[in-house]
């Protein structure tokens, strides 16, 4: 390395109070090639001389005149500036040279020598100066070096220097370095092996070596450093010249580095959504597992490939991404940035998938970057679908319904209803049940007592009409017929799943009515309206049974209208119908209502008379008799009939009791008819 300190032409300043010697000095040095600068008293001249542009030598008379004499004059200025000082001096007396002694000077020179002696004088103290302030700049140089340097002998390996970096760092001082070897510091190496390392650089084969291995402090700890050597030369001697460079900071923030590489790839490599980093170029940067599932590219596939021309589902879709991607590229913004959207992607395979993308933008490296995460939405999708269509079908199944139809939660609000309910009830969705909970009629009374106290829709409220949470908690359809202001209603709940059951009530009171009626007629003797024969014997029997298990009593009155014949020979035949009716009529209003009237066939009844003795029977018989024979009928005038009466014994079936029955009415007609016959006691 060679540099350069002064430029080429040197400039002295001249200190000097006689003019006369001034000025031949002048002309002399001036005529050698030297700048010139004059001062003819001490103080001007340590002005000059710490001054912008300083003299490169001072040439110094001893005796000046004045206050400051040349010696304090050059002591200051060399407390300023390393600049080399020359003295005049007219005498070399003890004294004066004593003087010299005490400043740092490069020489004197006896005023009125030859003009060749001074010059030569100069020339070697401007050199001596040169040299002196290159070895003690690179002393400094390589004193200073933040950088650990090392200088050892190739052969003997011993330390020649080690600045003061390296022993900073090691521990040692210069003087304890001064007995130690690389192999001192380097515990990888033995003797042989560091020879065998120095070998190429020993040889001239190679100019530089450079290795990384660990040094060791006087303290034991170690560090890792990476080092360089050269072998240098000076007058001479070889010498080997290291550099050493501390990796502890590098090395932690590699690990550090690496810590983090792994702490992202572990995040990014379990996350279920792809994570996807483009650079400025629209191209892959990082791709995490879930990536390489949902499109089917590999890492290595996809790395620095443009990932819109591979995913992105047709070329006029993909040029409006690459538009949109231009404008991000510039400006790190988008329609799409720090949004969530869904999209349709292309997978490797060709097939198209629903997405949700959320993108963010990244400076980093002087150019913005995109990073994706990426949902797989196809399930979400499906799921939304087929809520559509289940909606759609329960739509459907509910426009079925002819009657009102609900879907009702839990709680009992109405999520969904059909037109007829809309249209007949009024019903709104989102209403709590059933329009009767809002009047409270059908409320429990419980319930009904708090809605009126707080005026307020109560959830979960109990009516009458509300079966729809047992039907839930059953898992099981639940069907009754409810009676409401006079009309029957077939009303079901069928639990649905999810807490949701379907709720509808058909107005059957008219089929009820009917089927009452048939119910009726199947009974009944049309006629007369009084039970038919067949009722009467269902009931009978279920007497009989209810008479055997409880050890009760009942009895039996059959009767016959007396020369029934003759009155539809001489009035006809609905005077006779006529009569039927009125007799009927007279008895039904005169039985209690457990009694049971039936016509047994032509003009023959029979009674029923639960609880009833014989004997009490008899008195019925005997009673309604009497009112027969005294009814007027109108276009008949008078009736009788004629009675038998006949108690429960036991061991007594329908057949037994109603001919026994039968038998005291033959002896009332035998007796003269309009009379009571009756079997008294149980044989
Ligand atoms: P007796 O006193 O012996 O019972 O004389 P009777 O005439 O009542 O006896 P009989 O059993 O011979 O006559 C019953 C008559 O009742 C025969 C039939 O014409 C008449 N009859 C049966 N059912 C009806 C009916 O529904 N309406 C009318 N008008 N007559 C009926
Ligand atoms: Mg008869
Ligand atoms: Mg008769």
């Amino acid at each position: 390395m060679e540099i350069n300190i002064v430029s080429n032409k040197k400039k002295i300043l001249l200190v000097e109070d006689s003019r006369l010697t001034a000025l031949i000095a002048v002309k002399s040095l001036q005529s050698s090639g030297y700048d010139v600068e004059t001062a003819a008293t001490g103080e001007e001249a340590v002005q000059k001389a710490s001054g912008a542009s300083p003299p490169d030598l001072v040439l110094m008379d001893i005796e000046l005149a004045g206050k400051m004499d040349g010696i304090e004059a050059a002591r200051r200025i060399l407390k300023t500036r390393d600049i080399p000082v020359v003295f005049l001096t007219a005498n070399t007396s003890g004294e004066i040279l004593e003087k010299i002694k005490e400043v740092k000077a490069y020489g004197f020179v006896l005023k009125g020598i030859d003009k060749a002696a001074m010059l030569s004088t100069i020339e070697m103290a401007i050199k001596l100066h040169e040299a002196n302030s290159h070895a003690g700049m690179f002393e400094r140089l390589f004193e200073k070096s933040l950088d650990e340097l090392y200088i050892f002998h190739p052969e003997s390996l011993k330390f020649v220097a080690v600045n003061r970096a390296a022993r900073n760092n090691l521990g040692y001082t210069s003087e304890e370095l001064k007995t130690m070897t690389p192999l001192d510091l380097k515990p990888e190496f033995n003797l042989e092996s560091f020879r065998k390392l120095l070998q190429p650089l020993l040889s001239g084969e190679q100019e530089q070596l450079s290795f990384t291995t660990i040094h060791r402090r006087k303290d034991g700890t170690h560090y890792p450093v990476e080092i360089s050597l050269q072998l240098t030369d000076y007058r001479g001697e070889k010498f080997c010249l290291t550099l050493v460079v501390d990796l502890t900071e590098r090395r932690k923030m590699e690990d550090e580095l690496k810590e983090r590489e792994e702490i992202l790839s572990a995040i990014t490599g379990t996350a279920r959504d792809a994570i996807v980093l483009l650079d400025s170029q629209g191209n892959v940067m990082f791709w995490n597992r879930a990536a390489e599932k949902l499109f089917g590219y590999s890492r290595e596939e996809i790395m620095g490939k443009d990932l819109h021309r591979l995913v992105v589902p047709d070329e006029r879709l993909y040029k409006v991404h690459r538009k949109a991607f231009r404008r991000f590229q510039s400006t790190g913004q988008g329609n799409a940035i720090g949004k969530t959207i869904e999209l349709k992607a292309k997978r490797k395979d060709g097939r198209e998938i629903d997405v949700e993308l959320s993108l963010s933008a990244l400076k980093f490296r002087n150019g913005w970057h995109a990073v994706g995460i990426v949902r797989d939405i196809r399930e979400r999708k499906w799921q939304e679908e087929e809520n559509r269509r289940r909606e759609e079908r329960l739509r459907m199944m509910l426009e079925g319904i002819p009657s009102p139809a609900w879907l009702v939660s839990r709680e009992r609000r109405i999520l969904a209803q059909n037109k007829a309910a809309k249209s007949l009830l009024g019903t709104k969705i989102g209403d709590y049940c059933w329009k009767g909970i809002h009047g409270g009629e059908y409320l429990t009374d419980k319930y009904r007592e708090l809605f009126k106290k707080k005026g307020l829709l109560l959830p979960g409220a109990k009516c009458y009409f509300c079966r729809g949470d047992e039907a839930l908690d059953k898992n099981e359809p639940i069907n009754s017929e409810v009676e409401l202001a006079g009309n029957i209603w077939d009303t079901w709940w069928i639990p649905l799943g999810e807490d949701i059951y379907l709720h509808y009530a058909t107005d059957v009171t008219k089929y009820k009515k009917m089927e009452e009626e048939l119910r009726h007629l199947s009974v009944v003797d049309v006629l007369t309206n009084a039970y038919n024969r067949r009722y009467f014997t269902q009931k009978l029997e279920e007497e009989i049974e209810r008479a055997r298990r409880t050890d009760g009593k009942f009895s039996l009155v059959m009767l016959d209208i007396d020369r029934f014949k003759r009155i539809n020979d001489n009035f006809g035949h609905n005077a006779g119908d006529l009569v039927l009716k009125s007799m009927t009529e007279m008895i039904k209003n005169r039985i209690r209502k457990i009694d049971t009237l039936a016509r047994w066939g032509g003009e023959e009844f029979v009674i029923l008379l639960p609880d009833t003795t014989v004997n009490n029977a008899a008195r019925l018989a005997e009673e309604l008799r009497e009112s027969l024979s005294q009814m007027d009928i109108p276009g008949v005038g008078r009736v009788t009939a004629s009675f038998g009466v006949a108690g429960y014994c036991p061991g007594d079936n329908v057949d037994s009791l109603v001919n026994k029955a039968d038998n005291m009415m033959y002896e009332a007609k035998a007796a003269g008819r309009n009379c009571v016959r009756y079997m008294n006691e149980c044989e």
